[in-house]
């Protein structure tokens, strides 16, 4: 089987040179898929995994705009639009100056499987730019989001393509995008998702990743007669998706007891409260400020600079800022300091040799493309709302997300279970797999 993955991962690694991102999402799922595909020569037939990894289309465009000293500023936009199987394409916008094709081929490739996954209608894309939202005034953000917009308008829509936010795409940044989109084309209609509230957005989107991703580890828990409750949770990232898992940990009876940005990670042994939450809240989402400062309000509060959480010790960890930053150290550390559960609110989060230290020792190891999918589960459930101009109540929308992050675990556990362990990747990847390659057969050689 090992030699069938190698072959075709050299065509891919041939076709896409310097895409190293793409090419270990894409390794990861063929590794799990490659057995269901020889058993099933219909698929081999179709060619299934080979259309999978090539995307229907790429849009790449130049993004001009005027900083607030009147210089002019070119940055690159796109939009990968992977694969409409399932339903339009759906995938986060990241504006980050790390973006490139191979890292946004990653993220949309790994939509694909997240998108199947949450039960609900909708296809895989990413987009984003190597804009960097840091530093630039609200006037710079919302010139830069209409340039990016006066592009993208041609090729989304709410049968088409349907972007929401993630790293650097917030509410404000989702509100100049629906802006320029809403003036370009004269229709107000459910294009973007994680809209605000007053014009079109779901009760819960914002914190749905997050939420999501603690739904998951009290069921993989829960799987193992345990639960959240007094556990210690080490958290990274102190964005969206790390301020919602602070939140939903407490109201498990949990204790977080870190968080982090790219320059550091606060440590709070004490635990981060509601009043702490609010607090980070404000700092990074009102005042756009760096987490070191949390040690300056909170006495007994440390600061790791240019550290990673995984040192501290836990029971839970909930890596939730970025692709690759729990290294194999990293993995061995949380597993000698006892952790006996990993749940990825980000997207790969975990290099392939940490992988395998939490398989290896047989931990709970929820993997982003299953546990980080209450996000675009809820965008699925934004688009509904919006389609037939209903507003579901916070409570109705909150039950929806945890019912679906509850059947992505029984996914998990059909197509994973292997005794008593059970293998979420593999269980996350052909369950995520099977959906997408029955519905492209359906369809045709397109
Ligand atoms: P966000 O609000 O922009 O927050 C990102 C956080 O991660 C920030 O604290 C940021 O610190 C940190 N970070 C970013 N790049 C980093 C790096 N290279 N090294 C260390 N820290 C870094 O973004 P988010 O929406 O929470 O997204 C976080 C992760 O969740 C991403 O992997 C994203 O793909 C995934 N995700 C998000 C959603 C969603 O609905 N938003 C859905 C599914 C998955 P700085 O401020 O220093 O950059």
């Amino acid at each position: 089987m090992s030699r069938a993955v190698d072959a075709f991962m050299a065509d891919v690694v041939a076709k896409n040179p310097a895409e190293p991102e793409f090419h270990q999402a894409v390794r990861e799922v063929v590794e799990s898929v490659m057995p269901v595909v020889q058993a099933n020569p219909i698929y081999k037939q179709a060619k299934v995994l080979e259309r999978m990894v090539e995307p229907e289309r790429v849009l790449m465009f130049r993004v001009p705009w005027v900083d607030d000293k009147g210089q002019v500023q070119v940055n690159r936009g796109f939009r990968i639009e992977m694969n409409s199987a399932i339903g339009p394409y759906q995938g986060g916008l990241r504006f980050h100056p790390s973006v490139n094709l191979g890292i946004l081929k990653f993220l949309a490739f790994e939509q694909v499987f997240k998108n199947s996954l949450t039960t609900l209608p909708i296809g895989g894309g990413k987009g984003g730019s190597d804009f960097d939202p840091k530093g630039k005034s609200d006037m710079e953000v919302m010139r830069f989001c209409q340039a990016f917009m006066s592009e993208l308008f041609r090729h989304v829509g709410p049968n088409t393509d349907v972007p929401t936010g993630d790293i650097g795409v917030g509410g404000r940044e989702i509100g100049f995008l629906f802006g320029q989109y809403k003036k370009l084309r004269n229709e107000f209609t459910g294009v973007l998702m994680g809209k605000a509230l007053n014009w079109g957005g779901s009760l819960i989107r914002p914190e749905a990743t997050g939420y999501g991703a603690v739904y998951f580890a009290q069921e993989m828990l829960n799987h193992k007669g345990d639960s959240l409750k007094d556990k210690a949770c080490a958290v990274s990232g102190s964005g969206n998706v790390a301020q919602s898992t602070v939140e939903k940990v407490l109201e498990f009876g949990g204790k977080c007891v870190t968080l982090s940005d790219s320059n550091g990670t606060i440590v709070d042994m004490d635990g981060i409260d509601a009043e702490k939450l609010l607090w980070v809240m404000e700092l990074k989402n009102e005042r756009r400020g760096r987490i070191r400062e949390y040690c300056d309000k909170f006495k007994g509060a440390e600061y790791l600079e240019g550290k990673r959480p995984w040192g501290v010790k836990c029971d839970v960890a909930f890596p939730s800022a970025t692709q690759n930053e729990v290294l194999e150290a990293d993995a061995r550390t949380l597993v000698d300091n006892g952790c006996i559960c990993v749940s990825e609110g980000a997207n790969m989060p975990t290099e392939p040799a940490g992988v395998e230290v939490f398989q290896n020792n047989k931990i709970c190891y929820g993997p982003g493309k299953a546990a980080s999918a209450g996000g675009v589960a809820t965008s699925g459930l934004e688009m509904s709302q919006n389609a037939q101009h209903l507003y579901w109540s916070r409570e109705e929308v909150d039950s929806k997300l945890h019912g679906i992050m509850k059947s992505i675990h029984a996914m998990c556990i059909e197509h994973g279970s292997e005794g008593d362990h059970v293998d979420y990747v593999k269980g996350a990847n052909i369950g995520g797999f099977t959906k997408v390659a029955d519905s492209m057969i359906n369809q045709g050689v397109v």
